[in-house]
């Protein structure tokens, strides 16, 4: 069913076959998707537009939250803003962003479910910042990262890189090796020393 005229905080939930595949936040959003799907598919087979009351809005933006986890209450275009793993670690966020030495620290999404803290030092370099693991089975003695943010608590793996423009030159030839300086394990604490040591 669709009711002209209902903007969020309603939304219209595209279905195909009955499965969710879309959400929609106002009769316009839903034509330009079906128009997007005549258009790849030529035709609009098994696809359906249900409307919801929104009970269940983001605690960010209002949007629907389509999450089957009760306890998340974002929606996800705030999870791919990177809001709940932003939240985790708002006080270290807010300390790094009251430091002289940084100009801007962030939450970035590098796709998927992947996340990266981005650190711009006020002398341009930059530190990237995920979580630090090791594991003697696969590793031993050496820590190592992955694409995602410690949980609370966990420790940091950081690439200082000489600018923004060296970590997105290494991105695209896939060589780290040589363009960034890594420092693991990292604290909380450990990582604004970090910032403060290398800001100037
Ligand atoms: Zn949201």
């Amino acid at each position: 069913m669709i009711i002209e005229g209902i903007d969020a905080p309603s939304v219209f939930l595209i279905k195909w076959r009955g499965v969710d595949v879309a959400t929609c936040y106002s009769v316009r959003e839903v034509e330009e998707y079906k128009r997007r799907s005549l258009e790849t598919n030529g035709n609009l087979d098994g696809i359906t537009v249900e409307y919801r009351e929104n009970t269940r809005p983001c605690s960010e933006c209002g949007a629907f939250v389509t999450s089957t986890n009760p306890e998340v209450d974002f929606c996800r275009n705030c999870f791919y803003a990177g809001v709940g793993v932003s939240r985790e670690h708002d006080a270290l966020l807010a300390s790094l962003r009251a430091l002289p030495e940084v100009d801007a620290a962030e939450v970035w999404h590098t796709g998927g479910g992947c996340f990266m803290l981005a650190i711009t030092l006020a002398n341009a370099r930059l530190l990237t910042c995920t979580v630090a693991l090791s594991d003697p089975d696969y590793r031993e003695g050496e820590w190592f990262c992955d694409a995602s943010l410690p949980d609370h608590g966990e420790p940091w793996y950081a690439f200082e890189w000489e600018s923004l423009e060296a970590h997105d030159a290494a991105t695209e030839t896939g060589e780290y090796e040589d363009a960034a300086v890594a420092h693991a394990p990292l604290s909380d604490s450990d990582l604004l020393n970090l910032c403060r040591e290398r800001g100037v």
